[in-house]
C-alpha cells in the first residue's frame, strides 16, 4: 500500500513481504516491510531505530489493525536510496547519451536511467547486455 500525504501518516507505504514471498515469516506470523522518511520528510529516516519502530507500528495500528507489538524488527537506512525523476531530468539522460556516443564501450544502466523499479532495472540491464554483446561482437 502506498499512502498519500494528505492521509497524514508518517510511513510512506507497507509491502506484505510474506505475502508476496515464501519463507519471511514464521508460521502463525507475518513480515511487513515499511518505509519512512523519503523525499516527503527526509528527517524522519534519522530517527533511532526505536522511534521508527514505534511510529511505524502506531500507523499501522490504525492503517491495519495491528494489535501487540513486533516479535521482530530490523532497520535499514539508504541515504540516497531513489533517484528523483524531477522535471528537467531528461538532461541527464542527454547527457549520459551524449557520455556514450563520446566514449565507446561506456554504458550507462540502472534505477537513474530507464526508470526506478525493479523491473524496470532488469529491463535496463538486459538491454545494456544486448547493446555491449553488439559492441564487442566483431562485424562479420
Ligand atoms: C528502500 C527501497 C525500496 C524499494 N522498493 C521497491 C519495490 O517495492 N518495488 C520496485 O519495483 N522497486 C523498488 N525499489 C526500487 C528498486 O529496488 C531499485 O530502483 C533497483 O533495485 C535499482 O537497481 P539498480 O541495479 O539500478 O541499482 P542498485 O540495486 O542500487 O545496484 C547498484 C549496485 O552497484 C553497486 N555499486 C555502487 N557503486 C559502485 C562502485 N563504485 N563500484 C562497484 N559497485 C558499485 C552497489 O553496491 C549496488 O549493489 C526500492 C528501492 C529502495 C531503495
Amino acid at each position: 500500500m502506498l499512502i498519500p500525504q494528505a492521509e497524514g501518516f508518517r510511513i510512506l507505504g507497507t509491502l506484505f513481504s510474506s505475502s508476496l514471498f515464501p519463507y519471511r515469516a514464521p508460521s502463525g506470523q507475518v513480515t511487513l516491510t515499511s518505509y519512512v522518511g523519503g523525499t516527503r520528510a527526509p528527517d524522519l529516516a534519522l530517527r533511532p531505530h526505536d522511534e521508527l519502530v514505534s511510529l511505524t507500528v502506531a500507523d499501522l495500528r490504525v492503517l491495519l489493525g495491528v494489535t501487540g507489538e513486533p516479535t521482530f524488527a530490523h532497520s535499514v537506512h539508504y541515504p540516497r536510496a531513489i533517484p528523483q525523476y524531477e522535471l528537467g531530468y531528461g538532461r541527464f539522460k542527454d547527457l549520459m547519451n551524449a557520455a556514450e556516443t563520446q566514449a565507446p564501450g561506456l554504458f550507462f544502466a540502472g534505477h537513474y536511467r530507464d526508470g526506478i523499479s525493479l523491473s524496470d532495472s532488469i529491463l535496463s540491464a538486459l538491454t545494456v547486455a544486448d547493446r555491449i554483446q553488439t559492441h564487442l561482437t566483431p562485424p562479420a
